[in-house]
């Protein structure tokens, strides 16, 4: 019922005491190898909640994207939409400090080679779904393309991460556009005057024609928004440990909550406890929780 459209990483990372300068070595911790990217991410997390789920990305003919299938398909998200080749997997390469920040690399490798071509031969998949959740570690133009492709009825999510200004057919299929402030301000192109509130935002992001809007504000929570006025969303307490792949556990899912019919300001609530339980854990993938883990927060 929930198809993802989007990116599949190996997350490489390295515990290090300072990071090397040009020219220079440095040693680090030993290797951990993590199942990552926006896309894999997403539908990991809609399938350990219940949701069905398909994947639509492309990895390498290589052992990362044999580890990504197999994250998947442990999950339970059907994987006959992830295609093998063209080019290595995607990898992002994550030196993290003893303060806790990390520098990352990011070589979109096959994330790169998924095509408008990939989209069209996949139009099965986009027929079987309710909801078709983007993000942009993929080309634009095969956004563009599920954009067109979506069936009659078909509601379209998109979280514009990496952000960048986005052009009107893709702004007007969003229901919603999901976005955290940073991204506010780079898909707006620019800040609402004085010193602007979520709503601001919202009302700016609406103003470029998605049928809706949500913005994320992580401890926060969320505010939910559309031509007919907006609704926050509080955050649920927790400690919170390590918010990798909170935004993508939010994101997965109010999508699929929606697609299931859920009303806006209710599909958005119950993402905030999905992201909650997620800032709980330590990692991406092995921090999103079960329905069971959400209804017992
Ligand atoms: P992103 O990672 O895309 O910036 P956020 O950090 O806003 O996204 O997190 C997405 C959602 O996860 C938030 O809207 C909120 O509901 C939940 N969340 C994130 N951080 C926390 C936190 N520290 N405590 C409780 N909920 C959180």
């Amino acid at each position: 019922d929930l198809l993802v459209v989007g990116s599949a990483n190996a997350d490489l990372v390295i515990g290090v005491e300072r990071r090397p300068g040009a020219g220079e070595t440095v040693l680090g911790s030993d290797l951990a190898v993590h199942p990552g990217g926006k896309g894999a991410n997403q539908a990991v997390a809609a399938a350990r909640l219940g949701a069905r789920t398909a994947l639509l990305a492309r990895v390498g003919d290589d052992g990362n994207g044999r580890l990504l299938l197999d994250s998947q398909r442990a999950a339970g998200v059907d994987t006959a939409g992830v295609l093998v080749g063209g080019a290595p997997t995607g990898v992002a390469l994550i030196t993290v400090d003893p303060s806790g920040d990390n520098s990352i690399v990011v070589s979109p490798g096959a994330n790169g080679k998924l095509t408008p071509e990939d989209v069209r031969a996949a139009d099965a998949l986009l027929r079987a779904s309710r909801v078709v959740s983007a993000q942009l570690e993929i080309p634009l133009e095969t956004v563009v393309e599920v954009v067109r492709r979506l069936p009659e009825g078909t509601r379209f999510v998109l979280n514009p991460s990496p952000p960048r200004e986005l052009p009107d057919e893709v702004l007007a299929a969003c229901d919603p556009l999901i976005v955290n402030e940073h991204e506010a301000r780079i898909i707006v192109g620019g800040e609402p005057a004085g010193s602007p509130s979520p709503e601001d935002w919202a009302r700016a992001l609406l103003a470029l024609g998605p049928r809706s809007v949500v913005v994320t504000l992580g401890a926060e929570g969320a505010l939910v928004a559309d031509a007919e006025g907006s609704a926050r969303v509080p955050a649920v307490k927790v400690d919170a440990v390590d918010t990798t792949g909170a935004g993508d556990a939010f994101t997965a899912a109010l999508a699929w909550r929606l697609g299931a019919g859920s009303a806006p300001a209710e599909a958005a609530a119950y993402a905030a406890r999905v992201g909650a339980a997620a800032v709980t854990r330590a990692g991406a993938q092995v921090s999103f929780p079960t329905a069971e883990e959400v209804a017992a927060l």
